[in-house]
């Protein structure tokens, strides 16, 4: 989709630093870290949210948890992390192409605020 940041990412239009890329998902640095970890995995796929999805894209999302579990284990913080995903405005999504926030090296609070 033209017009859409995370788009642009994976097409290198905007620089990112990459974390993990395969066929399907791009992983790279969150620009405003909120954890010691925090990496944004997203399908290449456009797809616009969570509640966009359409039972066609279930495997696409499960391959960015599967892409989220490689990189924590790489990172050395699989004993607690945390993958999120905001889902509408009113719980902070603020750029509308799906993705997992990966969040580590931490303790996690719950619940998250
Ligand atoms: P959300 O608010 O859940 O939609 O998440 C969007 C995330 O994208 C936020 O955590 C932002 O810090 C992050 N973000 C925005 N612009 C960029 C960028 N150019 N590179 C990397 N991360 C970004
Ligand atoms: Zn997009």
């Amino acid at each position: 989709m033209s017009d859409c940041l995370f788009c642009k990412i994976i097409a290198g239009e905007i620089p990112s630093k990459k974390v993990y890329e395969d066929d399907y998902v791009y992983a790279f640095d969150d620009i405003d870290p909120k954890a010691p970890t925090h990496v944004l995995i997203v399908p290449k796929k456009h797809i616009r949210g969570v509640k966009e999805a359409t039972e066609q894209d279930a495997e696409i999302i499960g391959r960015c948890h599967v892409a989220a579990a490689r990189i924590a284990r790489e990172r050395n913080i699989e004993n607690g992390y945390r993958t999120v995903s905001n889902v509408g405005p009113g719980a902070g999504q603020s750029v509308f192409h799906l993705h997992v926030h990966l969040l580590g090296g931490r303790p996690l609070n719950w619940p998250p605020g």
